[in-house]
């Protein structure tokens, strides 16, 4: 299994998952030339793509969607309460482009399950790709860890993760008032400190990687993100039992190298 990070962050977010020479896209919220631009980066043709899923209706994760999904003329995959909502802004699609689905696909070869995240769009998603041999567990926008969320991600070899912001400087911070509570509420994003209280749980002796992802540019930085999950995994000895773990932290516009598990 391969993944990468395409973009991070609030200026927009794809990631590129596969196995083989199939692949397929987590959101598109870039450019569709952005998109293979970056794609190229890592030596994946836009020809390997075989759908995109969308995890919610928010622009940082659906503005190239629709011009995508035309472009290489691939379906797109949401449920039906995201679709009434994105549909409109996506342009024309061809009806077999649209593509509805409950809790379960297959994409690319891979299986694919829905896992409910906590944010404030129609409805919001966490991914849990399984493929031949390694499960990636996905799970940006949410405001709290979600009985799903502990349920599904239990034990991944590897993890595409929110680290959103530092609470301290997001409240010492210029944002206005109603956003701050915004993000720190249930239905915003995810703190360094529970994200990484999250791992503490999931992590296990498989587990391989982690990507620090939806990183905000103002009240976080890549340091910090990276720090703080690093000094609660130490403390917790989880750090011990998964002696192969590697931890990095998504790029906001570039991809990071492509991951290949078990390699
Ligand atoms: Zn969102
Ligand atoms: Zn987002």
């Amino acid at each position: 299994m391969h993944f990468a990070t395409l973009a991070s962050g609030s200026s927009g977010n794809s990631i590129v998952v596969g196995e083989g020479n199939r692949s397929f896209l987590v959101d598109c919220g870039i450019t569709v030339k952005k998109v293979l631009a970056n794609l190229e980066m890592l030596d994946i043709s836009g020809t390997q793509l075989e759908g995109i899923i969308v995890t919610h209706e928010h622009y940082d994760h659906i503005k190239g969607v629709g011009a995508l999904a035309r472009k290489l003329k691939i379906p797109i995959y949401t449920t039906q309460a995201i679709w009434n909502e994105m549909e409109t802004k996506l342009g024309v699609l061809k009806p077999e482009q649209k593509v509805i689905i409950e809790r379960q696909a297959v994409l690319a070869g891979m299986d694919i399950k829905l896992i409910a995240t906590s944010h404030d769009s129609s409805e919001s998603y966490g991914i849990k790709v399984e493929g031949s041999q390694f499960a990636l567990g996905i799970a940006t926008d949410s405001g709290i860890v979600t009985e799903e969320m502990h349920r599904n991600l239990q034990g991944c070899d590897a993890y595409i993760v929110e680290a959103n912001h530092d609470v301290d400087r997001l409240w010492q911070g210029n944002y206005p008032h109603f956003l701050k509570k915004r993000i720190i509420s249930n239905r915003g994003h995810m703190s360094n400190v529970q994200l990484a209280e999250a791992l503490r749980d999931w992590l296990s002796e498989n587990t391989q990687k982690i990507v620090l992802a939806h990183l905000s540019a103002e009240n976080n930085t890549p340091e910090l993100a990276l720090t703080t999950v690093l000094k609660i995994l130490r403390e917790s000895n989880v750090r011990k039992k998964c002696s192969n773990l590697r931890i990095r932290v998504a790029p906001r516009a570039l991809p990071h190298e492509l991951i290949v598990l078990g390699k």
